[in-house]
C-alpha cells in the first residue's frame, strides 16, 4: 500500500480503537455496521465525512425506500434515519465529519476529523463509499454555460437540503432509475419536466419505474443526443439530434439535468495502491468482497455505480456476515479463478471466484454494454459451462448463479453474449 500524504500532521488520538472500520454511512455502510455489531465482532466504528449519516437517501425527499429492509415504503430521509438508529441500537459507533484519506497496511486508516488527522488500525476495513454522478464536463455535452445545467445529485441537494429550486421545467438527460428520481424531485418542488432524452433505443429504467413518464405525460425521446444548449445566462432550450435521420428539433426548457452514468467512489483504494477493475471502475473483488488490499473489503455502489438502496443494504449485510466469519478464523478458501467480461459485457463482478469459505456473492453480477437479444454464455478454456437466451439492455441486472457453473481447474472464466440487437 502507498505511503499516506507526507504533508499532513498526524495527531495522536489513542482513544480510538476498532475491530472493524467502515468507511461511508450510506445504506451499505449502515447495514454492515448494524449486522457486524449484532454478530458481536467487537468494536465497530463507522466513519462518515458528512454531518449526518444516510448517504444519498438523506437528500432524497421522495420514496420509494425501505420495502426490502422495513417492509414499508419510506422517504429517503426517514429511511436514512431508521438505518442509523438500527446501527446505533445494535452497538455500532458512528463518527461524523470524519473523512478517510488513505488506507494503509494493517489495515489502518488515515482519518481527517474535526480534531485533526489521525490513524486507526482495525482487524478489517469495509469500503462503502458509494458512487458519484458523471458531471456535464465528463459527458462532453456541448453548448455555452448558462445556469440551470446540473446533475441529479446536485438537484436533490439543492431542493431537499438547501430548499432552493434551481430549475422549474428542465429537460432530463437519461432514463435510468435516477432520472425517475429527478422527476419526483421536480414534482415535489412544484416544477415540471419538459422531456426526457435518451441516446439508446428505449428507456433504461426497469418496470415499474419506467411507467412514470407516460403516467405523468412527460415526453420521452429515444435515439437522440443533445446537439446544443440554448441560452446566455439561463437555459432557454435544447436542440436534440436524432441518430437515425440526423434531424434536429428544439425543446423549450429552463434547465438540463444530467442523470446517471455513475462512477464508483474508488479514489481511496486507487490512491492506496489497490487494484481497480477496468469494467466497473470500482475495486477488484473476490466472491468474499475482499479487495486486493489485505483485510480490506468493499460493498455497495462503491463496487459498480448505481443500484437501488435496498440492494446495497442487502449487500452490506452479506459482506458483514463474511467479514465476521473471516475474523472468527474460518477455514481459508483456496485458489482464485479470474472472471473476464468478454464480447457484449460491460462489466462483471466479483472478478475472482474462490473455492471455499463463506461467500458474499452467490451470483456473477453483470451488465450488458448494449441492448442485446442473444445467447449469454460462460466458457472456461473454450468449454461452455453455461448458456442461456437473453434479451436485455444496459443498466438491467443480469445474474448468473455460480451453483450452475461446473468449474474445473483454475483457468479464467469468460462471459460473453451474442451480437443480435433487441
Ligand atoms: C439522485 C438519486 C436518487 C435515488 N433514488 C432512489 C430511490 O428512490 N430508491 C432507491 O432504492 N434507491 C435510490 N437511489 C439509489 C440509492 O440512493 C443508492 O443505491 C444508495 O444510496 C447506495 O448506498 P451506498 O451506501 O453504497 O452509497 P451512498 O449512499 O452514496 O453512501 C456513501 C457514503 O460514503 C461517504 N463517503 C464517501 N467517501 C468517504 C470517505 N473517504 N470518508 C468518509 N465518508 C465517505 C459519503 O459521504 C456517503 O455518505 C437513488 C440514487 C440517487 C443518486
Amino acid at each position: 500500500m502507498n505511503a499516506p500524504a507526507a504533508f499532513l500532521p498526524v495527531v495522536e488520538t489513542p482513544a480510538e480503537t476498532a475491530d472493524v472500520l467502515i468507511v461511508g454511512g450510506g445504506p451499505t455502510g449502515l447495514a454492515a455496521a448494524a449486522r457486524l455489531a449484532a454478530l458481536g465482532v467487537g468494536r465497530v466504528v463507522l466513519l462518515e465525512r458528512q454531518t449526518e449519516t444516510g448517504g444519498v437517501p438523506r437528500h432524497c425527499g421522495h420514496s420509494p425506500f425501505g420495502m426490502r429492509e422495513f417492509s414499508r415504503i419510506m422517504g429517503g430521509r426517514a429511511y436514512g434515519r431508521r438505518l442509523t438508529e438500527t446501527a446505533l441500537a445494535a452497538g455500532a459507533h458512528i463518527r461524523l465529519r470524519h473523512s478517510v484519506l488513505a488506507v494503509e497496511a494493517g489495515p489502518s486508516l488515515l482519518i481527517a476529523s474535526p480534531e485533526g488527522v489521525y490513524r486507526c488500525r482495525a482487524r478489517a476495513v469495509l469500503l462503502a463509499t458509494g458512487a458519484r454522478e458523471t458531471t456535464r464536463a465528463g459527458l462532453l455535452a456541448s453548448g455555452s454555460r448558462p445556469s440551470g445545467i446540473i446533475n441529479t445529485a446536485a438537484l436533490q441537494d439543492m431542493v431537499y437540503l438547501r430548499h432552493r429550486r434551481p430549475v422549474r421545467n428542465p429537460v432530463i438527460v437519461g432514463t435510468e432509475l435516477v432520472a425517475m428520481s429527478a422527476i419526483l424531485t421536480m414534482r415535489g418542488a412544484g416544477g415540471t419536466v419538459a422531456a426526457l432524452i435518451e441516446s439508446g433505443p428505449k428507456p433504461v429504467a426497469r418496470r415499474p419505474f419506467r411507467w412514470l413518464p407516460p403516467l405523468l405525460r412527460i415526453p420521452v425521446h429515444c435515439g437522440v443526443e443533445i446537439a446544443d444548449i440554448i441560452g446566455a445566462s439561463q437555459v432557454e432550450g435544447v436542440k436534440i439530434r436524432n441518430f437515425t435521420d440526423g434531424s434536429v428539433r428544439e425543446i423549450a426548457c429552463d434547465g438540463v439535468l444530467f442523470s446517471g452514468r455513475f462512477t464508483p467512489e474508488a479514489a481511496l483504494l486507487r490512491l492506496s495502491g489497490g487494484r481497480i477493475a477496468p469494467g466497473t471502475g470500482g475495486p477488484e473483488i473476490d466472491d468474499h468482497a475482499r479487495t486486493s488490499l489485505p483485510g480490506v473489503y468493499a460493498a455497495g455502489n462503491a463496487l459498480r455505480g448505481a443500484e437501488t438502496a435496498g440492494w446495497c443494504w442487502a449487500e452490506g449485510r452479506r459482506v458483514a456476515k463474511v467479514i465476521a466469519t473471516d475474523l472468527a478464523g474460518a477455514a481459508a478458501d483456496t485458489g482464485a479463478i479470474a472472471v473476464h467480461a468478454g464480447e457484449g459485457i460491460k462489466y462483471v463482478y466479483p472478478q475472482k471466484l474462490t473455492a471455499g469459505g463463506q461467500k458474499s456473492f452467490s451470483h456473477l453480477e453483470l451488465r450488458l454494454s448494449d441492448w442485446i437479444c442473444g445467447e449469454l454464455s460462460v466458457t472456461q478454456s473454450g468449454v461452455c459451462l453455461y448458456n442461456t437466451r437473453i434479451s436485455s439492455g444496459p443498466e438491467r441486472r443480469v445474474r448468473i448463479p455460480r451453483a450452475q457453473l461446473p468449474i474445473s481447474g483454475d483457468a479464467p472464466l469468460v462471459i460473453s453474449v451474442g451480437k443480435g440487437k433487441s
